[in-house]
């Protein structure tokens, strides 16, 4: 609903919201929610109409996978409904702790701490390990999650530095001049509105010279990227070292939901001791974590689901590459699951995704601030479970609409 559809209010606060609401409105801003009528998949229903799925992060087709959706309820048989209290009370049940100790076994770290969203994680990561004299820097195209974690770090005394996109060498002149006891870079592994890849391996070059953590948000790699799915460490054949801090979240590839943080013990340990968005708040639902471990061991397993993802990627990567030769878009370099089409103006790239929504393709339409002003994008994610006539459809589709 916008501003000008809606009833006249006499409140004076819900007046200047409403003012600012239709503010936003005018700018091609204005936010709203579209109910799905069905599991989240590669076809749902929206308002009656059937539409193919390039907004999801399901990347490999799990979130509405039968045996997640068994091991989900016979872990809420088993372990009933709700946790009751936070982790370090009485709410760590036998389902949180095996799903730890998996996900440390996959992941290769010494430990693993599960959280109930992925920016629950990243609020405890930096501004738990980041105090009075330690120096952040971080990637500039960041996670929103990852911002706000740098905000509250801030409020501790922390020295926050943000370098601009992969730039190592702006980086390695902040690392070299900073005089901080302790330093941490922060970045995503798969940027999630670009879907480029930061240079992990020079990353953690950089980490060991100048001692400083190394703090990889892989939500966009876990369960994608690396053997098995093991991630963006993996992927680069990354050696264990006890600067690695690596968050995963379980929402997008794993199909669930929650996160996780891997790390060595000292770091877990301090993260149970100090993370107030770990300590202060309610442990998931136990059945949550039934439902991962289920999901974790169709991830190892899912060399197939990766292989018809990584198949998908290249023939959409075919397709908009032809159309972009001819056309003032953009596509710039992505590997991953997450494809960026720039289209520029925002009510282009607005008009753009509400006429693919017509012809049956619901592609998001990302607009600053999300991106950069003059970036505005559809960005299309794709899944293990679109077919080959899916992104045909979908290239036909942009085809018709760009000429
Ligand atoms: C989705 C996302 C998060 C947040 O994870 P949730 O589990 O959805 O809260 C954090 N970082 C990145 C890069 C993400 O894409």
């Amino acid at each position: 609903m916008t501003g000008s559809a809606a009833a006249p209010v006499s409140c004076t606060l819900s007046a200047a919201l409403r003012q600012e609401l239709d503010t936003l409105a005018a700018a091609g801003l204005h936010r709203q929610h579209r109910i799905l009528e069905s599991p989240c998949g590669r076809e749902i229903q929206v308002a009656g109409q059937k539409l193919i799925n390039f907004a999801s992060n399901d990347y490999l087709g799990l979130a509405a996978h039968p045996v997640l959706a068994t091991a989900l309820a016979e872990g809420a048989q088993r372990w009933g409904a709700g946790s009751g209290a936070a982790h370090l009370l009485s709410g760590h049940l036998t389902p949180h702790s095996e799903l730890e100790a998996a996900l440390a076994d996959f992941t290769g770290f010494a430990r693993a701490l599960t959280f109930s969203s992925g920016y629950l994680a990243n609020l405890a990561v930096t501004p738990t390990l980041a105090g009075r004299g330690a120096a952040v820097f971080a990637d500039k195209l960041n996670h929103a999650s990852l911002i706000d974690a740098m905000q509250l770090a801030k409020t501790q005394g922390a020295h926050v530095q943000r370098y601009p996109h992969a730039d190592l060498a702006t980086l390695e002149r902040l690392l070299a001049d900073s005089t901080a006891q302790r330093k941490l870079i922060v970045t995503d592994s798969i940027f999630s509105m670009d879907g480029d890849l930061a240079p992990l391996p020079a990353l953690l070059a950089l980490a060991r010279t100048y001692d400083a953590f190394l703090i990889v948000d892989d939500a966009h790699g876990f369960g994608v990227l690396g053997p098995q799915g093991r991630g963006s460490l993996a992927h680069f054949a990354l050696p264990a070292d006890p600067r690695l801090i690596l968050m995963g979240t379980l929402g997008k590839a794993a199909g669930v939901g929650g996160a996780f943080v891997a790390a060595s013990a000292e770091v877990i340990e301090t993260l149970i001791c100090r993370a107030r968005s770990y300590i202060f708040t309610t442990a998931s639902p136990p059945a949550i974590s039934c439902a991962l471990l289920a999901s974790l061991r169709l991830i190892e397993q899912g060399d197939a689901l990766r292989q018809a993802l990584f198949a998908r990627i290249q023939q959409l990567r075919l397709g908009l590459q032809a159309l972009t030769a001819a056309s003032a878009w953009r596509l710039p370099a992505s590997l991953s699951a997450i494809q960026p089409l720039i289209i520029g103006p925002n009510e282009a790239c607005l008009q753009l995704a509400n006429a693919l929504m017509e012809k049956g393709f619901w592609v998001p339409a990302i607009r600053p601030p999300t991106v950069p002003q003059g970036s505005a994008r559809l960005r299309i994610s794709l899944s293990a479970a679109h077919t080959p006539a899916d992104i045909d459809g979908l290239l036909a589709a942009l085809q018709a609409l760009a000429n």
